[in-house]
């Protein structure tokens, strides 16, 4: 079985992933351009059970525009979030696609909050495009960032 590392910019903390992700998706609302710190993110899921973090973690919550509460752990030196979970998917994580930079992942196969998305940006490949904002507190998977 494969593991990824994922690690925060300074090394301390990591996401130790076993196994392939059980989604890949690239998100564009605005909250996570702005945890990104790029025009979209993308990340990967795993079940929690295959996700072990070590190293020195922050935690910050937030709501979500569908009403979920989102936890994020991050790194209190370089400030780099290494996984988060949302309510509406629980018992599982995800992790930052940049945490695995230099490492072979698989593309994203959803492209959600594409009504958020800069009209530059496209993302290619075989990919599920949603533009609907989620509203509900039990979105379809679809809608999930
Ligand atoms: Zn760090
Ligand atoms: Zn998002």
């Amino acid at each position: 079985m494969v593991t990824r590392v994922g690690t925060c910019r300074c090394g301390q903390l990591k996401a130790i992933c076993e196994g392939e992700p059980v989604r890949v998706s690239a998100c564009h609302c605005h909250a996570c351009q702005q945890r990104s710190g790029s025009a979209f993110a993308t990340q990967a899921r795993w079940p929690e059970a295959q996700v072990r973090i070590e190293g020195e973690a922050k935690t910050w919550e937030r709501i979500a525009d569908s009403g979920h509460k989102a936890t994020y752990q991050f790194c209190p030196n370089c400030g780099s979030t290494v996984a988060y979970v949302i309510e509406g998917w629980p018992g599982v994580v995800a992790v930052p696609y940049g945490a695995f930079a230099g490492q072979d992942m698989p593309p994203p196969a959803f492209s959600v909050y594409e009504h958020r998305k800069h009209d530059w940006v496209e993302i290619l490949g075989e990919v599920a495009h949603s533009a609907t904002p989620s509203t509900t507190r039990n979105p379809g998977r679809n809608l999930l960032p």
